[in-house]
């Protein structure tokens, strides 16, 4: 409708400039005769002139048989005298009168119309985003409420950020319950994970359960091209969500908004600073009594702003992974429900032979197989339809990278069982509490270890078991394959990183008790701004050999202890590549018999 409105006016301002230009070109009198002045001065003598209207120069007039005329006469005096001896009634007329509607047309259309051209274009994109924001002001954000059908029962495989989204659903619904206990609802969940995890269809769920007001918005929504308009759409949304508590504010795709202050180059940075400072002063504006609490998502946390992160923000993080031989079971079923598969179509085998996954790609693997069997003609989905659907998820566009391949998920798994045998057995590690193979992030596969206390000293000893824990994989790989991959790139980054720090900030080597390097820190951004080198080539030398010995002793140890436990490496990697994910009791299980054997050693060598 907008769009069609300007068309007119832009073809209407082209059509009066055209006229404008062109009409003078023709005559204005129809019908007239042009005649010669001679001429008109002997019809004149001859008495076949009936009147004459003078304007300037131009002398027109009817002649005594109607027939108008029109010519020009320059300086003759005599024209008067003359016409007036004939008795021939004589009109004066302003010279500009005559012509005046196309002096005006020229001296004013084409003036307007040049500057109203100038002006469309100048800011016919501005008018676009404007005519936007001016949408919102009247709230974009309409809250969902009943709309939607999705519910939990949609979603599985991800029951870690299942339960955190279901207690918040129950305070929702029951505030006076959790309030009755002096308990404060979170303000802000983070849902973090690859995309087609499911972080969009969890929030939806949410809305299809909570039964409260809904406001679902994309981060993308709030990036404009004008400073300001990203801001007042944050301020606006809120104060929708505060007239309807109690309520949800969803954000999908945060990270468009939430990105890093400062970093980066280019245009739009200012907007996107104050969209996201908005967005911190709303989050830090309504009391927790509000009950409204905001979740948002991202499968980039890692270029988030701190801010956000911080307490009394999202400070509920919840990591949605890909999902395991369960999950992907689960899921499958749920996508198959409404789908006629034949008998032979065992979820368990297909998600055994789908590891790295994600929901999305489940769901499109039982899609394509439907797809196919209806080219096929057939009444029912075969295994056989499911198993072309997997080859051809799995060599869709960009998707190679996903797959795990058996050779690869063997690899992976002895890597991060020995991570987790070497920090079981060392007795300054931090315990393990998650061990994967499913890639998270750039991860191929992932030891997760929690330290059991908050710690702000760290030993030489606890520092030494790190670094031995970090090797833990690459020395698994050696003890069982006899070749080493390119999987322990990030281990080794951070096992150098940490020995590093013992030379040269700890004074945990045989240089001694000095630093190496000064920084300067900024203090309040935590960031190693520059490192200026405050030591000689030789020092620099013997720091690189230190380093050397660090590792290389670590690394030493690791594969020293699990040349010792090789049979529980292959033992628990053979669980761990079944299970896909072993953590709490499964993951105490496989390990327990470890613990046994470090207790006898522990005794034995006390360290
Ligand atoms: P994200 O927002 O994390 O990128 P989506 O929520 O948009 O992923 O997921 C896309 C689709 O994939 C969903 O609509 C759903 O059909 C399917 N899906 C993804 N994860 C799951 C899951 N955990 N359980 C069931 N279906 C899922
Ligand atoms: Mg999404
Ligand atoms: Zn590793």
């Amino acid at each position: 409708m907008k769009a069609n409105w300007k068309n007119i006016f832009i073809y209407l301002l082209l059509l009066l400039t055209a006229v404008a230009v062109i009409a003078p070109l023709f005559p204005s009198d129809k019908g007239v005769k042009e005649i010669d002045f001679s001429n008109f001065l002997d019809l004149v003598d001859q008495g076949k002139v009936a009147d004459v209207t003078i304007a300037g120069d131009r002398v027109s007039g009817k002649l005594t048989d109607k027939t108008k005329f029109l010519t020009r006469a320059l300086n003759y005096p005599r024209l008067v005298p003359d016409l007036r001896s004939k008795g021939i009634a004589i009109k004066i007329d302003s010279p500009v009168e005559a012509n005046w509607a196309w002096n005006l047309a020229i001296q004013l259309l084409i003036p307007i119309a040049f500057f109203g051209l100038l002006w469309w274009l100048l800011i016919r994109q501005a008018q676009s985003t404007n005519s936007q924001a001016m949408a919102f002001g009247k709230s974009r954000a309409k809250p969902l409420i009943g709309k939607v059908n999705v519910t939990f029962a949609d979603v599985a495989g991800v029951d870690e950020a299942k339960e955190e989204l279901v207690e918040i659903v129950d305070f929702l619904k029951n505030p006076a319950k959790f309030q009755a206990l002096g308990a404060k609802m979170p303000k802000g969940l983070l849902l973090m994970g690859a995309p087609g995890t499911g972080k969009t269809l969890l929030a939806r769920a949410i809305a299809g359960e909570a039964g409260v007001p809904f406001f679902s918005l994309s981060g993308s929504d709030f990036v404009e091209m004008f400073v300001g308009v990203g801001a007042s759409r944050v301020r606006n949304l809120f104060t929708e969500a505060k007239k309807q508590t109690p309520a949800i504010v969803f954000m999908d795709e945060i990270d468009a908004v939430g990105r890093h202050r400062g970093a980066g180059v280019g245009g739009g940075h200012d907007e996107r600073e104050q969209t996201l400072n908005q967005l911190l002063v709303e989050m830090d504006g309504f009391d927790p009594k509000t009950n409204i609490i905001i979740i948002a998502a991202t499968n980039r946390p890692d270029i988030l702003d701190p801010a956000l992160l911080r307490p009394g923000r999202f400070d509920r993080q919840v990591i949605l992974d890909k999902p395991d031989l369960n999950g992907r079971e689960a899921i499958l079923k749920i996508h198959g429900k409404n789908k006629p598969l034949a008998k032979d179509v065992d979820y368990n085998v297909v998600a055994r032979r789908t590891p790295g996954f994600t929901g999305a790609d489940l769901e499109n693997v039982l899609n394509e197989a439907a797809i196919l069997a209806a080219r096929a003609n057939k009444k029912e989905v075969a295994m056989e339809e499911v198993e072309e659907a997997i080859d051809r998820v799995i060599a869709g566009p960009e998707k190679k990278s996903r797959v795990i391949s058996d050779q690869e998920k063997r690899i992976v798994a002895f890597h991060e069982v020995g991570h987790a045998i070497v920090s079981k057995l060392l007795p300054h590690a931090d315990p393990v509490h998650k061990i994967s193979i499913l890639p998270r992030g750039m991860a191929l596969g992932y030891t997760l270890q929690l330290p059991t206390e908050d710690r702000h000293l760290i030993s030489k000893s606890e520092s030494l078991d790190k670094i031995a824990v970090m090797l833990g994989g690459r020395a698994a790989e050696e003890i069982i394959f006899g070749e080493i991959t390119s999987g322990a790139e990030n281990d080794l980054e951070r096992a150098t990183a940490l020995a590093k720090k013992m030379v040269c900030e700890f004074g945990m080597s045989d240089l001694g008790l000095r630093t190496f390097g000064r920084k300067d820190k900024q203090v309040f951004l935590g960031r190693n701004i520059a490192e200026m080198k405050d030591y000689s080539e030789e020092t620099a030398e013997r720091i690189d050999e230190e380093i050397g010995k660090i590792i290389n002793s670590c690394h030493k140890n690791a594969r020293e202890l699990l040349n010792k436990h090789k049979l529980e490496l292959e033992a628990i990697a053979k669980v761990l590549m079944e299970k896909e994910t072993l953590e709490n009791d499964s993951l105490e299980e496989a390990l327990k018999g470890l613990t046994d054997f470090q207790d006898d050693q522990a005794s034995g060598h006390p360290s």
